[in-house]
């Protein structure tokens, strides 16, 4: 079954409306394993839709509509199916009652334009609304189906769960498919890098590789297509084997989990505790810790030492250190997170001090120059690093470095 997703509406090529929609179905469809092979969106304008459907029906035997249900003249989405495949618009008694209740129990009175609403195929069957006034409509002729949904989400979403999904799942029958996904989260490697690595892996087309940013985070999703969901589950197994043998170093951790989360749980796992000491994060690292619900058992706190003079008192950061080395080296970084370590009496001190920018760069210390430091029972190790980018983008970045330097330490990765 080859579908195509039309969304219809003015709104939507204007830019005011986002068009999820599409999104939504094609999601859908990809879990049923339909191959949806191209999504097209028209304004509210007859001969422009007219044109698009028949387009659409001349490669595709399954269209998705969105929108222009509604009982106003620009709502037209329905008469043109009628009219592009040959198909009559007939009142349906049970529509047209449910939409007079619909009215009655909100005491709105029944304008004649809301009839048009219950206007069904005469080739084909309503879908139940139970959000709104609409119902959908699917016209079954020949070879071709054409399922009409609403455009406003509430209601288009339960009634592609309900009764879309249901009825495509009967259609396909045999061939219905499951699909699983994977996100392998990655750190310290950029992208590009990544994607070098996993090299012609990503070629493979069931299951796909597929590189995918969340925020400035790389990660690989991996999707397996299958009859079955535990065949879908192991070929994913498989796929990710291999990836992890390309890049598994990178690799710290699966799915919803974020690199706080990662960290948080480790900690938990070996009952430890950490503490921040975090000069140009400015608290972003407590903050990203403290995002984990619960965390206060194995995140005692942090200590915003942006000036000196709190470097100094209540870190322990040397005077000389300071005037000597600067604010930004990598002796601040250790001494910040030794001082946070004894200050807190925790397991672990993470430490970051570094230029943020915009300002504030020399040749020596370039804007984005970080340096982060842990502290434990073992002695300290640092970090320097060179990031690019804004400001926020450096501290974002300098964040994600720091706390994968704590979990490295933490799993015995650094000495
Ligand atoms: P109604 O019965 O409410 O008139 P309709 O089926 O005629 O519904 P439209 O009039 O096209 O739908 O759109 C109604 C609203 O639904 C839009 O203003 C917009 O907020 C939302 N909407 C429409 N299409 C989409 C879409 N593709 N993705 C997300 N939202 C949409």
């Amino acid at each position: 079954m080859q579908a195509e997703i039309l969304s219809v509406g003015t709104e939507l090529l204007l830019g005011d409306t986002i068009d999820t929609n599409a999104s939504t179905i094609s999601r859908a469809l990809a879990e049923m394993g339909v191959s949806l092979t191209r999504r097209v969106t028209v304004g509210d304008n007859r001969e422009r839709l007219l044109d698009a459907l028949r387009s659409a029906a001349s490669r595709a035997d399954l269209i998705l509509t969105t929108g222009g249900l509604g009982p106003t003249p620009d709502d037209l989405t329905k008469e043109c199916i009628a009219e592009a495949f040959g198909d009559r618009l007939i009142e349906d008694p049970q529509a047209a009652e449910t939409l007079r209740e619909f009215f009655a129990r909100r005491g709105i009175p029944f304008a004649q334009s809301n009839r048009k609403q219950a206007l069904l195929f005469e080739s084909g069957f309503g879908l139940p609304n139970p959000n709104g006034t609409a119902p959908g409509a699917v016209m079954e002729k020949e070879r071709l189906i054409v399922i009409c949904l609403p455009g406003p989400p509430r209601e288009m979403i339960p009634m592609l769960e309900n009764s879309v999904v249901p009825y495509l799942r009967r259609k396909l029958g045999q061939d219905a498919q499951v699909l699983r996904s994977r996100f392998l989260r990655l750190v310290g490697i950029g992208e590009s890098s990544a994607s070098e690595l996993a090299g012609e892996l990503q070629e493979s087309e069931n299951p796909t590789v597929a590189p995918v940013l969340r925020g400035m985070e790389p990660s690989f999703r991996i999707t397996a297509r299958a009859s079955d969901a535990a065949t879908a589950e192991s070929m994913v197994a498989e796929m990710e084997a291999r990836v992890r043998v390309r890049i598994g170093d990178y690799v710290y951790g699966t799915d919803d989990e974020t690199l706080e989360s990662v960290v948080i749980d480790e900690l938990r796992r070996r009952q430890r505790t950490a503490g921040t000491a975090e000069s140009c994060t400015g608290g972003l690292i407590g903050h990203r810790l403290t995002n984990i619900a619960g965390s206060s058992d194995v995140f005692l706190g942090g200590i915003v030492s942006y000036s000196n003079d709190v470097k100094e008192s209540l870190l322990g950061v040397r005077a000389e250190t300071l005037s000597l080395l600067g604010a930004v080296s990598v002796e601040t970084a250790a001494e910040m997170a030794a001082g946070v370590r004894r200050s807190l009496g925790t397991s672990y001190g993470l430490s970051v001090t570094g230029i943020a920018g915009p300002g504030g760069g020399s040749a020596e210390k370039p804007v984005g120059l970080v340096f982060m430091a842990v502290a434990d029972d073992r002695g300290t190790v640092t970090e320097r690093h060179q990031f690019g980018g804004s400001r926020p983008d450096i501290k974002q970045r300098s964040s994600q470095a720091a706390l994968n330097l704590l979990r490295k330490r933490i799993l015995g990765k650094i000495e």
